[in-house]
């Protein structure tokens, strides 16, 4: 509501606790401030750092109530909290990113229908809310089907080859409205994580390169390795879309690079796994932008001051032979340019994120290899 500066040790408030609302609150503490997280596990691993854990849904009214009360403003970590949610408090506090924002980046449809109105290159798609809307037999085949709400890390998400293929994935989805996505020769993929305060100012992190393994992202290398054109290119690209979606608050923008072409392919209205390695290698980290920016404190350096290459651990790492086994940490600790983040969740299961490490140095080769050494001892991909 109002762009006064909110002070520490204000109590800030944070929509979900898993490890991004985790990093929030660390983030929150070391710059003075408290923080009330809301989310319904009671071993979220945000929840456990917290100074207040409601430990209730995200549409519960009286919870609501609560953080509207008692939170000076309030962030998500949680990209499908309900926008009702988020519209609501905002009407009694500070609430970043919006309703509207946040609505239109958990709907794929709405999503990849704003990129194009805001002129930003997007590959081919259609929406699908019907068997009608599948194409024909070689329009748009191979094609990716995506359930428009509520899917992540490749949940929700089939390969089809043609259009009997769509439509049998079409109905495996239950006929919820989905894209059907032409399949792309990706060459590569980057992102770029921003931070965008009330007044406009743009601090953009460097451009990473991702890659993912059965869906889920395996590997942040930074700087990518790819053209300068193409890295400034999608700083350009971000920060466009960031202005014209109007976005307040840390965004995380995905782009498919083929060929010389940047493509845009999805948006996250929170910091983004593939922003971690900005914890260890960048003057501000992503969650410390989410506070600054919430807080209305001037946003602070994005400056990356080493290279880094941020490794995902999955639940995988403790069942890789088929049982439950703790993975050799002192192997990965023994790297000591190595920075290990583990979330504090009880359980691990397959392709659950239970943690990430970050090598950084200033020699890039040296850096990567570090990391594929301890990628391997923790038998990640394995
Ligand atoms: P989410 O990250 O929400 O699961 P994405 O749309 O980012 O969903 O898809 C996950 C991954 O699947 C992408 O990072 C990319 O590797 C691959 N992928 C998705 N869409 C396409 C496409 N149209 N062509 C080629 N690969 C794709
Ligand atoms: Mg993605």
């Amino acid at each position: 509501m109002s762009l006064s500066v909110i002070q520490p040790p204000a109590m800030l408030g944070m929509l979900g606790g898993g490890q991004l609302g985790r990093f929030f609150v660390i983030a929150a503490h070391e710059m003075g401030y408290r923080v009330t997280v809301l989310d319904p596990d009671p071993n979220s691993p945000a929840g456990k750092l917290a100074d207040v854990h409601l430990c209730a849904a995200y549409d519960d009214a009286a919870a609501l109530a609560t953080m509207a009360g008692t939170c000076q403003a309030i962030s998500t970590e949680f990209e499908n909290v309900p926008a009702e949610t988020l519209a609501t408090l905002a009407q009694s506090t500070v609430v970043h990113p919006s309703a509207e924002a946040v609505a239109i980046a958990q709907h794929r449809v709405k999503e990849k229908t704003f990129f194009k109105q805001a002129g930003l290159p997007v590959g081919p798609f259609v929406p699908v809310s019907s068997e009608a809307d599948l194409p024909p037999d070689g329009e748009l085949y191979p094609a990716v089907l995506k359930v428009a709400r509520f899917g992540y890390d490749g949940k929700g998400q089939a390969r089809v080859a043609n259009h009997a293929e769509a439509l049998a994935a079409f109905r495996g989805f239950k006929q919820e409205v989905c894209v059907l996505e032409k399949m792309l020769p990706l060459d590569l993929e980057v992102s770029v994580v921003l931070a965008r305060d009330a007044q406009g100012h743009i601090a953009a992190f460097p451009t990473a390169e991702n890659s993912h393994l059965n869906g889920i992202l395996d590997i942040s290398i930074v700087p990518a390795r790819c053209s300068e054109v193409i890295k400034a290119n999608a700083q350009e690209l971000a920060k466009k879309l960031a202005t014209q979606l109007n976005y307040v608050g840390v965004l995380g923008v995905e782009f498919f690079v083929v060929g010389h072409q940047l493509l845009v392919n999805e948006i996250a209205p929170r910091p983004h796994n593939s922003g971690h390695y900005t914890i260890d290698a960048c003057v501000t980290n992503q969650f410390e932008q989410q506070v600054r920016i919430i807080t209305g404190q001037a946003l602070g350096s994005p400056k990356l001051h080493s290279h880094a290459v941020m490794v995902n651990i999955l639940g995988d790492s403790w069942l890789y032979r088929g049982k439950l086994v703790e993975p050799a940490w002192d192997k990965a600790f023994a790297h000591g340019d190595l920075k290990m983040h583990l979330y504090g969740k009880h359980e691990p299961r397959k392709g659950r994120k239970m943690g990430h490490f970050t090598v950084i140095g200033e020699d890039a080769q040296a850096v990567l290899n570090t990391a594929k050494v301890a990628r391997s001892e923790l038998h990640i991909g394995e």
